[in-house]
């Protein structure tokens, strides 16, 4: 009822004013700035896992997360598995997070016992140095991991370079794993804001595995929420809130005029 990948029709994406899923304000990231982790080449996908003690884990808190939860591995996908009206990326980075009150094992028998943020990956020629900065954090490693069974332990990631997207701006969704055994029990949460990799540096990923997504799955109680902005920006409401006063105002001593107005002329 809730598997994934799904494609995300924008025009059906429900702006969240009402507070039915984006329950606990904005996101936070903690810890990502300096995450220990393992690189593999699984034979599927390239991915880095988190080492040592859970508690030094990055966590993550707020959208549409009711608890806390620690990061356990980022891995690749391309072409992109979600699809934005139709149109994929040419990669997706997942960030799987694992409730931190559960084991892996009950997290993944718990309809929110999971969260993946998703960042999508476009391809351009050349890029500017923003655009560089997550592109040079990701590929340091990925190129000695393009054999299936390579490894590399002890590695330092700066993950935020990785998620340098607007934390406010994103589609969240009730779903699943993408892979077996496809447990309904992911909270979604996708970046519409995509990072960079320069064509060169994408075709590398080709070498690990020709592609490596899942299927788009049939929409069935898939409802897409996205923040309302206006919700992480109390400044605008306030003036909105302002402009509308006066506009009514305005309304009124119109009215006003034209009531005595009329009278007197009759
Ligand atoms: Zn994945």
């Amino acid at each position: 009822m809730r598997q994934s990948p799904i494609d995300i029709k924008t025009s059906d994406v429900v702006d969240d004013f009402a507070k039915q899923f984006i329950k606990y304000g904005p996101l936070v990231f903690s810890g990502y700035h300096s995450v220990l982790v393992s690189g593999v080449n699984n034979g599927y996908t390239v991915q880095f896992s988190c080492d040592g003690e859970e508690s030094i884990h990055p966590t993550l808190t707020g959208g549409p997360l009711q608890h806390k939860y620690r990061l356990e591995q980022v891995h690749f996908h391309w072409p992109s598995e979600h699809s934005i009206n139709g149109v994929k990326y040419p990669m997706e980075i997942h960030f799987v997070h694992v409730r931190a009150d559960l084991t892996v094992k009950d997290a993944l028998k718990n309809e929110d016992g999971l969260t993946i943020v998703s960042v999508f990956c476009n391809v351009q020629t050349e890029l500017n140095e923003p655009q560089q900065e997550s592109s040079k954090e990701l590929m340091e490693y990925v190129p000695k991991l393009l054999n299936t069974g390579e490894r590399i332990s002890g590695i330092i990631l700066d993950m935020t370079k990785l998620l340098s997207v607007n934390y406010n701006s994103y589609y969240t969704y009730a779903g699943s794993l993408t892979s077996p055994d496809c447990n309904e029990a992911v909270i979604w949460i996708i970046f519409d804001t995509p990072i960079y990799l320069t064509d060169a540096q994408y075709r590398l990923f080709s070498k690990v595995r020709r592609h490596n997504f899942r299927a788009l799955q049939t929409l069935n109680q898939h409802i897409v929420y996205r923040p309302p902005h206006a919700t992480f920006n109390t400044p605008q409401i306030v003036k909105l809130f302002d402009e509308m006063v006066q506009v009514v105002t305005e309304f009124f001593r119109h009215v006003t005029k034209f009531m005595t107005k009329g009278f007197k002329t009759r």
